[in-house]
């Protein structure tokens, strides 16, 4: 810390004899034109603001104003003491009132007119946090800042006094020259933050409080963005309610079909009312704590029938093929998996015929299968018909062997028209081979 204004003044006066260096090179060789014959031969003239510490060093005047500075003088003190007379184009001395400095980590950030101007400064700031963070909280426990924000009285040059509102913005936003935007008809946030070479992280970050994605023609929009100065910490009771799924009670009904079923008791979600606690960082929750827990509203178990009706003894035992064609892919492996039906090309619209009687037990849509039909025979035994273009049936439809029930298509997973025909027993697919001899 000891060194650091010390590194600026010789900062400052590398600046200073830089400039000299550059811009006042003919007046050097006026009046010293031994010594500037001589930087230009060692080639300082071009290397200029490099070379001038080291020389200025050599030259006592030089020294002798840089010493004042150190010791606390401004320029023109320095030269004063010195005996020069102060230069015409040297600004009189500005004039300091009292004021007070706010200070966050222990730097001075922005002055103020009193105390009470700065108390009112971060009264806003924090009002604006609650605003923003904690409108929907249950009690605030906590809100502050995460650095130390401090006064102090100083005596400030007047042009730097800020207001109570130029100030907030400077610890809001880092910047109290704050450039708006006035949304047009047709504007995203994206449009706008591209505009200004911000990226909408940063555009939302300069506008808290404004869902940038839902903006509206004709509102303001901040486009300054450097990082705050302060952030909020704050510690809040929120009250959420939480939805508790009901649950399904199935009672088997002999009356009704496997497809069919009959809510008896329409079931309803119950209600969790929880008290928990938020830790936020600048704005974002860090951590929760479920202070309490209990449910407002019990969930009503739903009560459904569903169908077991056996499907009667239906088929013949004796299977016909269900349409004529080439046998394109045998049941067995395939490609690494298991191909559980017997794959039967035909043109397309081709009428499928039921392969035995028995009951509809599904038609429609089934992934992968596509259009597809389910015949249960009765005992257990059971075809599916799949890729169709058409189906001609109904489930709980009553069907003799060799009805049409559908005409062969490509629907599903599939490469072209062909009907994938699939027997299963006891809901296992077997190779329907098996019952053509
Ligand atoms: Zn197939």
């Amino acid at each position: 810390m000891q060194r650091r204004p010390l590194l600026l003044v010789v900062l400052a006066t590398i600046i200073c004899l830089g400039l000299a260096a550059d811009v006042g090179l003919r007046s050097l060789q006026r009046s010293q034109p031994a010594q500037a014959a001589g930087e230009r031969d060692s080639g300082a003239a071009t290397a200029g603001a490099a070379q001038s510490p080291l020389e200025s060093a050599e030259d006592p005047e030089r020294e002798r104003v840089s010493i004042a500075s150190r010791q606390g003088l401004g320029p023109r003190a320095a030269r004063e003491r010195l005996g020069e007379p102060a230069a015409a184009e040297i600004a009189p001395e500005p004039q300091r009132k009292p004021a007070a400095v706010i200070t966050v980590n222990g730097d001075p950030v922005v002055a103020v007119a009193s105390a009470e101007a700065a108390q009112q400064v971060v009264d806003a700031i924090l009002a604006s946090y609650r605003e923003t963070y904690l409108s929907d909280a249950a009690l605030v426990e906590e809100l502050s800042f995460a650095e130390v924000v401090s006064w102090e009285p100083a005596e400030v040059e007047e042009s730097r006094i800020k207001t109570v509102e130029e100030a907030i913005n400077v610890l809001l936003l880092g910047t109290d020259k704050v450039a708006t935007y006035t949304v047009q008809s047709g504007d995203t946030a994206w449009d706008i933050a591209l505009e200004y070479g911000l990226t909408t992280d940063q555009l939302a970050r300069a506008n808290p409080g404004v869902d940038i994605e839902l903006l509206q023609i004709g509102q303001e929009l901040r486009i300054t963005y450097k990082e705050p100065y302060v952030h909020p910490r704050s510690v809040a009771q929120r009250v959420v309610y939480e939805s508790i799924p009901f649950a399904e009670q199935r009672i088997e009904d002999d009356t009704l079909w496997p497809w069919e079923s009959v809510v008896v008791t329409p079931g309803s979600a119950g209600t969790r009312e929880k008290v928990i606690r938020e830790y936020r960082e600048n704005g974002e929750v860090v951590r929760t704590e479920v202070l309490s827990s209990r449910v407002t509203q019990e969930p009503v178990t739903q009560v459904r029938r569903v169908g077991v009706k056996q499907v009667p003894e239906l088929g013949t035992g004796s299977l016909i093929l269900p349409v004529a064609g080439e046998i394109s892919s045998y049941f067995g492996p395939r490609w690494g998996t298991m191909h559980q039906g017997l794959d039967i090309a035909a043109p397309h619209g081709t009428p499928v015929r039921a392969a035995d009687s028995g009951m509809v037990t599904f038609a429609g849509w089934n992934g992968n299968y596509g259009r597809m039909v389910e015949i249960d025979h009765g005992g257990g035994r059971v075809t599916w018909y799949a890729h169709l273009s058409g189906i001609n049936v109904s489930v709980g439809q009553q069907v003799n062997q060799g009805d049409v029930i559908g005409w062969v298509g490509s629907t599903g997973y599939s490469t072209g028209p062909h009907l994938h025909f699939e027997i299963r027993v006891d809901g296992t697919p077997v190779n329907p081979l098996n019952y053509y001899r």
